[in-house]
């Protein structure tokens, strides 16, 4: 089979996965956004997706991704970086992403502003909560998402879109995300315009669009395993 009918047979796989989801949950389709997360894949298959009528592209490498949204700048896509971010990449970053899911500490959000600035560019940001005890993934302990959030909605050239998590490894994802959507409501009450939940992989989507998700990130379903894991 060649590389395109693969990567349709797999697209169609996975939006039939995400309208089953919202038929179960009661929600229209039209409200949850597919990003399809591309890291370790090359050009050829952005344009691939991009043919078969994906406008969202994720990456969580920055080097990888400027050079693939390079590769790719005839096309119209949406850019979400959605990986762990150091605050020295953030300049580099906002140049082809407007949209960042892993906004987790105030310096990453003075290092997005001062950048988006530069560039003259609006960046969405989505304050990613840490959903288990272990900081080594990334993530804001829930505690502090209120105040990273307001610091986002008052810093020039961001705009507060929302919540990202990732689910914890090896547990159920369904309390997690129930969790994640009280954390997004909270933040809703103070913060009428984030209204993003981005929650949701390869393996969890269904429990993430039944908690609310609005943007789901999946790699390896539409495009297949990567050989390393990042
Ligand atoms: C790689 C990655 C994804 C996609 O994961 P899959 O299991 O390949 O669907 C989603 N979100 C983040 C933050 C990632 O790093």
């Amino acid at each position: 089979m060649d590389r395109r009918t693969q990567v349709a047979d797999n697209l169609a796989a996975v939006r039939a996965r995400i309208a089953r989801a919202c038929e179960d949950a009661g929600r229209d389709p039209g409200e949850v956004t597919l990003v399809a997360v591309t890291k370790t894949f090359p050009a050829s298959d952005v344009r691939l997706l991009a043919g078969l009528g994906v406008r969202d592209v994720g990456e969580s490498r920055d080097q990888e991704a400027s050079a693939k949204a390079e590769a790719c700048a005839d096309l119209d896509l949406t850019w979400h970086f959605v990986g762990q971010l150091q605050t020295n990449k953030a300049r580099s970053v906002v140049r082809y992403a407007s949209v960042v899911h892993s906004v987790d500490r105030p310096s990453l959000v003075t290092a997005l502003s001062r950048a988006a600035a530069e560039v003259g560019q609006s960046v969405r940001c989505l304050v990613q909560v840490r959903l288990d005890e272990r900081p080594g993934r990334g993530g804001a302990d829930p505690m502090q998402v209120s105040e990273l959030a307001a610091s986002i909605a008052e810093a020039p050239g961001l705009a507060l879109a929302g919540v990202m998590a990732v689910a914890p490894m090896g547990a159920d994802p369904g309390p997690s995300f129930a969790r994640l959507a009280g954390i997004a409501a909270d933040l809703r009450a103070e913060h009428p315009e984030a209204r993003w939940m981005s929650a949701g992989m390869s393996e969890d989507l269904e429990a993430a669009i039944e908690a609310g998700a609005t943007h789901v990130r999946i790699g390896r379903r539409l495009l297949g395993a990567r050989p390393r894991t990042g």
